[in-house]
Parts: C-alpha cells; sequence; structure tokens
C-alpha cells in the first residue's frame, strides 16, 4: 500500500445524526449538511445513508455541489443551496430540482423571472453579517415573496459554539421577530446551535460537524481514522539533521521512520515539528518539515517497526490534532486530499 489510507465510520456518521435528531422534539426535522463533499468525507456516501435512515433535507454550499447529491439521492429528498441562486446556475436549479435559500433581493427576482413557481427559501443576516436579507430589506420584499410560497427561512449563529455568548440570544431575538408567524418552517441552528436548547431549534436543524464527530459537541463518535504507510525507516546519529531546511536536529541517536503523506494531502506546513502520530497508544513525534508527499516521525522510543502509524485514531481525534497544529478540526476535515485510498466502512443498516 503505497498511499494513506482514510477510513469513514458511516455507521458512526449515522449514530451520530440519530443523536443529534433526538436532541430536538419529534416536530423538529434533522437535516444534514454535506457541503465541501461532507466535510471531505464523501456527499455521496453520506447523503444515502442519512436518507436510507429517514434525512429528507439536505443542505449544500453551491449548486455544483447540489448536482452531486442528487445524483446520488436520485428524486425526493429536498437539497437546499445555502449560496441561494447565483448566475448561471438557473438551469442547474431547475433540472435537478434544487432548492436556493435566496440571500438578496437580486437573487429573489433572478429566481421569480427565471424559474417562476420553482421551489425556493430564504435567508436572513440576523446579526452575522455574512449571508442574507437585513430586516429592513427583508420587510420590504417579504409580502411578495411569502405569496410565492416559499419552503425554508433560514438565518445562521455566528458564537453558537459559546454557549454563553450574548450573540446568540441577539441572533435569537432578531430571528423571531423577522419570522414569527409568518406559517413558513423556520431553521436556525446548526450543531453549536441543536447544543444550546429547544429556543433554538425551530422547525429544521441543519448539523454538519457532528454528524462528522468534530466539536462543539462533546459526545459525536469519531468517524475517521487516518493511518500514513511507513515507506523506509533509518537510524540517525546525534547531531544529524531531518528534512528540508535542516529543521530538526537529532538530540540523541535516534530512529525515523518516513511515511507516505504530505502537504498535498492536507497534512499542512503547520504539522512540521509539532503534530504526533501513533503506534496503537504509543505516541510518536512528527519530526522535521512536511515534504509534499512525505513526513519524518521519531520512532526511537517505539520498540517495534512498524508498517504504519496513525495521525487519526482513537488515541488523536481531529479536533486533538486540530488544536496541536492551531487549527479548528472543521479545516482538518476539508483539507484532507483526494489522494488517500478510501474506504468505508458500515452503512448497510
Ligand atoms: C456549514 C453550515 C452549517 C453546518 O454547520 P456545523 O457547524 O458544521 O454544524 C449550517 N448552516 C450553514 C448556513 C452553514 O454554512
Amino acid at each position: 500500500m503505497a498511499t494513506a489510507s482514510l477510513r469513514i465510520d458511516l455507521d458512526a456518521v449515522l449514530a451520530n445524526w440519530r443523536a443529534l435528531d433526538k436532541m430536538t422534539a419529534s416536530a423538529t426535522e434533522t437535516g444534514a449538511v454535506v457541503k465541501a463533499d461532507s466535510y471531505g468525507l464523501g456527499a455521496a456516501h453520506v447523503a444515502r445513508i442519512l436518507a436510507r435512515a429517514g434525512c429528507r433535507k439536505f443542505f449544500v454550499a453551491a449548486a455544483e455541489e447540489g448536482a452531486a447529491v442528487r445524483q446520488a439521492l436520485g428524486e425526493g429528498p429536498e437539497i437546499f443551496v445555502f449560496s441561494g441562486h447565483m448566475a448561471g446556475d438557473t438551469e442547474m436549479i431547475g433540472d435537478l430540482a434544487l432548492t436556493p435559500m435566496l440571500n438578496s433581493l437580486e437573487q429573489v427576482t433572478r429566481h421569480f423571472e427565471a424559474l417562476p413557481g420553482a421551489a425556493f427559501g430564504v435567508q436572513l443576516d440576523t446579526g452575522m453579517n455574512r449571508l442574507g436579507m437585513e430586516a429592513a430589506e427583508w420587510q420590504a420584499v417579504a409580502p411578495t415573496i411569502l405569496g410565492a410560497g416559499p419552503k425554508l427561512i433560514m438565518s445562521h449563529l455566528a458564537c453558537a459554539d459559546e454557549p454563553e455568548h450574548a450573540m446568540n440570544a441577539s441572533q435569537l431575538a432578531a430571528f423571531r421577530s423577522m419570522t414569527e408567524g409568518l406559517g413558513v418552517p423556520r431553521s436556525l441552528s446548526a450543531t453549536g446551535g441543536i447544543l444550546l436548547g429547544a429556543d433554538y431549534h425551530f422547525d429544521v436543524t441543519r448539523p454538519g460537524i457532528g454528524l462528522y464527530g468534530g466539536l462543539p459537541w462533546e459526545g459525536s463518535q469519531s468517524v475517521v481514522t487516518l493511518s500514513l504507510p511507513v515507506v523506509q525507516i533509518r537510524e540517525v546519529q546525534a547531531g544529524e539533521t531531518v528534512g528540508y531546511s535542516n529543521s530538526w536536529t537529532a538530540p540523541k541517536d535516534s530512529r525515523i521512520a518516513t511515511l507516505s503523506a504530505g502537504y498535498a494531502d492536507g497534512l499542512t506546513r503547520r504539522f512540521s515539528n509539532n503534530a504526533t502520530l501513533y503506534c496503537g497508544a504509543t505516541p510518536c513525534p512528527l519530526v522535521g518539515r512536511i515534504s509534499m508527499d512525505l513526513v519524518t516521525v521519531d520512532i526511537t522510543d517505539l520498540g517495534e517497526t512498524p508498517k504504519s502509524l496513525d495521525l487519526i485514531c482513537p488515541e488523536q481525534g481531529i479536533d486533538a490534532l486540530a488544536e496541536s497544529v492551531g487549527t479548528i478540526g472543521y479545516e482538518i476535515l476539508t483539507a484532507l486530499g483526494a489522494r488517500y485510498q478510501r474506504s468505508y466502512a458500515g452503512g448497510h443498516s
């Protein structure tokens, strides 16, 4: 095996979706965010197992991603597009029955003119200042829009992973005042919002990272295992250096394993002299710079000669790895490159 292997546990994704679904009342429908190819894990696989388990609402960032999910799911499930109805997307939205979350008056006009009668939703800005119509704009166009029967009205929380943050209550109040009594299904919460409690759940939730085993939900099951095969092992003497720019010098006689995977596989240069790999439960420090296709690891204290070492495993989940290199689990997952040999376990229930 020459390439690193990324193992994705679909049963864990399914268990996470079901557990998130149980956190909300039965009247609240739990959707699934499968944008960015399901955070790098494979949107077609993830969407199929969740659809089989009863998920009917999927969310993607762009129409192209929606097309891939529609191909995997066939007709039936709703696929909402966060970026709305962009110029050039009309044919895809119409032909594949995608539901754009309209973000501006410009998009409303485009959608109504190009695809009259076609499904759509509305995205409102409640303070994040990223996407969606603001209160004044919404007030002006709401009568027209509501007459056309939106499928969903949504907004997004900026600070949901900080439960005590005053922004949460302020966005909740803004969302309520913009949407109360309209008779249209509402959605405010991603994973973090689900954890904030029932006030934040409304009619539909939109978990992403929680499905894939990442924080802020501490109780999620881990989904990913990443093992890097050992290409070569060498002895270096005290004072010798390893890798580009001689950035690591052996403090004593050492054994160095060279493994297949590098920054072309999403192991960014922040991993250099920083990350830790595991042989079972034994930590082995990554030493030297990350190369494009290779990393070097100090296995001096390991009693055995490993065939591979794990970077993401039960001893080190995506958030622990992320913290050790100064980022977040979301970025670790979505950076995992296309070169890995991906294998899927489970998903048959
Ligand atoms: C990415 C995203 C989500 C999912 O967020 P998680 O934190 O991964 O659960 C939900 N809604 C919107 C608008 C998003 O952009």
